[in-house]
């Protein structure tokens, strides 16, 4: 892992850096912010550059035997600890670094949610038990084995129970003169106060939506229209624009839906516009919600179309095309109201009113909006 792999946060990366290049590294530190930004990376690009023998331009090399192991995942002097399931034959993160070094590779924006389903413990509630600071302090009391430093990456520490969190304070407290903690918090609010006060932190920054796209279309090769269009939603969260490329055929769907709600209202087509909403009631309550917020962000979007601010514009090629001739029908004449009325058909869809009566409702209402 290089730092150059990780998106955005450059900042953060230059201290990183610059406490490993002058040898100022804190024994504890902790990652934290954002999410859907790749902590877990950041560290893992930290470790490889401690070990690396050769670093250049700011980056290790990636070729010396420390960086090989790395990407190998078998580094001597690099330990993970995770929260896990314990069951039989499994009461360490030791246990499961097989399933550890698939979740690491096949994400590299590391997600709970995917860590749970790598585990197969959908309804478990993996923890960081007492025996891993057993583990850890054992561990960490061996000399080195070819490098200056043993390092050992935390993730989650919020999962720690606090009989483990105890045995590591005195780690913590007293580090040994070759061991570094890296910890990786998705929420520091909610580490125990006694770990809490005795490491450094690194906060990274959400990501920008043009960030975002860069990843999307280095990872899954999207075109950067497409890119941008489902970065937007997201909100610097790659994990959230990630699912919207897996949601792309659903997109599809509501982009049809969408359309032909607009042309149906133009037209005043009330047969057809009740045959609509029977069908978007039989999307189910969640999905038909989620219909709703897209034909939120398409309102938004048109409008900002058509008072010309293309820049400000996150449109995917098919919806830009409609765009061009629906646009001007989303104006400040009617733009406010058509978003009230979605937010309050949404509402009425949360709270179990009757969807095909709201739905009907609400398509009405879009044909009196759309020819203001
Ligand atoms: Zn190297």
């Amino acid at each position: 892992m290089k730092f150059s792999d990780i998106i955005g946060n450059q900042a953060a990366k230059d201290h990183l850096r610059r406490l490993i290049d002058n040898d100022t590294m804190p024994h504890a530190l902790l990652i934290h912010g954002a999410a859907g930004t790749g902590k877990l990376a950041l560290a893992r690009a930290a470790a490889q550059y401690i070990h690396c023998t050769n670093r250049t331009n700011g980056e290790p090399c990636g070729v010396c035997p420390a960086c090989k192991q790395h990407i190998n995942f078998n580094h001597a002097d690099t330990f993970f600890s995770f929260p896990i399931v314990k069951k039989k034959g499994y009461t360490v993160s030791d246990d499961y670094i097989t399933e550890w070094k698939s979740f690491l590779l096949n994400n590299p924006i590391e997600s709970f949610e995917h860590w749970l389903n790598e585990l197969k413990a959908e309804n478990s509630q993996p923890i960081i038990y007492v025996n891993e600071s057993e583990n850890i302090l054992r561990k960490m009391s061996y000399a080195s084995y070819s490098s200056k430093y043993k390092v050992l990456i935390m993730w989650l520490p919020e999962k720690m129970k606090e009989d483990c969190a105890n045995k590591l304070l005195k780690l913590l407290e007293e580090p040994f003169s070759d061991s570094l903690f890296i910890l990786v918090s998705e929420n520091p609010k909610a580490i125990l106060p006694t770990i809490f006060s005795r490491v450094q932190r690194l906060e990274l920054k959400k990501l920008s939506t043009p960030e975002v796209a860069a990843y999307l279309q280095s990872r899954y090769g999207l075109d950067e229209q497409n890119a941008l269009a489902v970065a937007a939603p997201a909100d610097g969260n790659i994990l959230i624009a990630e699912e919207n490329i897996t949601l792309d055929g659903e997109n599809k769907e509501f982009f049809q839906y969408f359309t032909s709600l607009m042309r149906l209202a133009y037209s005043r087509d009330l047969k057809s516009l009740k045959k609509w909403a029977e069908e978007v009631h039989a999307f189910k309550r969640e999905k038909a919600r989620r219909f709703l917020q897209y034909a939120a962000r398409m309102i938004r979007e048109n409008f900002i179309y058509n008072i010309h601010v293309k820049e400000l514009n996150y449109l995917n090629s098919p919806e830009e095309q409609f765009s061009t001739r629906f646009a001007p029908f989303i104006n400040e004449n009617n733009v406010e109201q058509m978003i009230n009325e979605i937010e309050k058909a949404d509402i009425d869809i949360q709270g179990n009113a009757n969807g095909k009566i709201v739905l009907f409702d609400f398509a009405i209402r879009i044909t009196i909006l759309i020819k203001r």
